[in-house]
């Protein structure tokens, strides 16, 4: 099984710890056969990522990783963009990003309204904050130019401590609009691994989504282990990959300049 990972953080990003160096030595140590590095990026000044991205600092570092482990791992070039759909900064966002020579791009909600999750959840009720944090996908999945939704259902990550998971079926309607639309417009889904590595002890999204996703007659997947640093990299990547056998997929994607690569699983 070729192990894939495509959401991966170096110190381009605000909250990295490990070097794309490092990060590239890593993934040839356990074996994985590509990586993409999925940077922070906003051009939302309220968002702790504003502003953070050296670009050609970013380029630079990954061209050279390129040149020296490109015979052993294939490296490519990406962002983790965060909430693109806002239409006051999409200008912006299409002026930087159309300087870019970017492999694949992830579109992220990490705020609502510009608030951080655990900051927005305070005074909500448990619908409420889930199924907000499902119409913000919903509208970035409408307009976005993205290739992937990251991790679809992040919400559970700061709710489950005081309101525990949520039950797919209490979200079924909205969720399955977020899926029609992106079906609709070409867009995919990554299985993120870093639910795994704290109390939800689940991939995000949650097999259910999975499942109708494909039920539905999605396609296109990448699997991420949304690593910060080298001791998580690629962690979950083979359970997850196996999580998709079961339910029934039988390949997954890279991404080369936006164009997508299907890989057997
Ligand atoms: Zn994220
Ligand atoms: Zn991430």
């Amino acid at each position: 099984m070729k192990v894939i990972d495509y959401h991966v953080h170096s110190t381009n990003s605000f909250d990295g710890k490990s070097s794309v160096e490092d990060m590239c030595k890593r993934a040839i140590e356990i074996g994985d056969y590509a990586i993409c590095f999925t940077e922070h990026f906003s051009v939302d000044p309220r968002d702790v990522s504003y502003g953070v991205l050296d670009y050609e600092k970013y380029e630079n570092e990954v061209r050279k990783a390129q040149e020296k482990f490109g015979k052993q791992l294939d490296i490519k070039m990406g962002l983790e963009i965060g909430e693109p759909h806002l239409k006051e900064y999409v200008s912006d966002l299409i002026l930087q990003t159309s300087k870019m020579q970017l492999d694949f791009i992830i579109g992220s909600v990490h705020n609502i309204d510009g608030v951080k999750l655990r900051l927005y959840m305070q005074g909500k009720n448990k619908y409420e904050l889930y199924y907000e944090y499902f119409q913000e996908i919903y509208k970035m999945v409408s307009v976005s130019d993205i290739d992937v939704i990251g991790h679809l259902d992040l919400m559970k990550r700061y709710a489950y401590e005081s309101f525990g998971n949520y039950e797919f079926e209490d979200y079924r309607e909205i969720i399955e609009k977020i899926l029609k639309t992106a079906i609709l417009r070409g867009i995919g889904l990554e299985i993120n691994g870093s639910g795994y590595l704290n109390s939800v002890s689940e991939p995000f999204p949650k097999p259910e989504v999975l499942q109708l996703y494909r039920e539905l007659g999605g396609e296109i997947i990448t699997i991420g282990s949304d690593s910060h640093a080298c001791e998580t990299l690629s962690k979950n990547n083979k359970k997850m990959s196996n999580l998709l056998k079961e339910i029934g997929f039988k390949k997954v994607y890279t991404f080369d300049k936006r164009k997508k690569i299907e890989i057997k699983i």
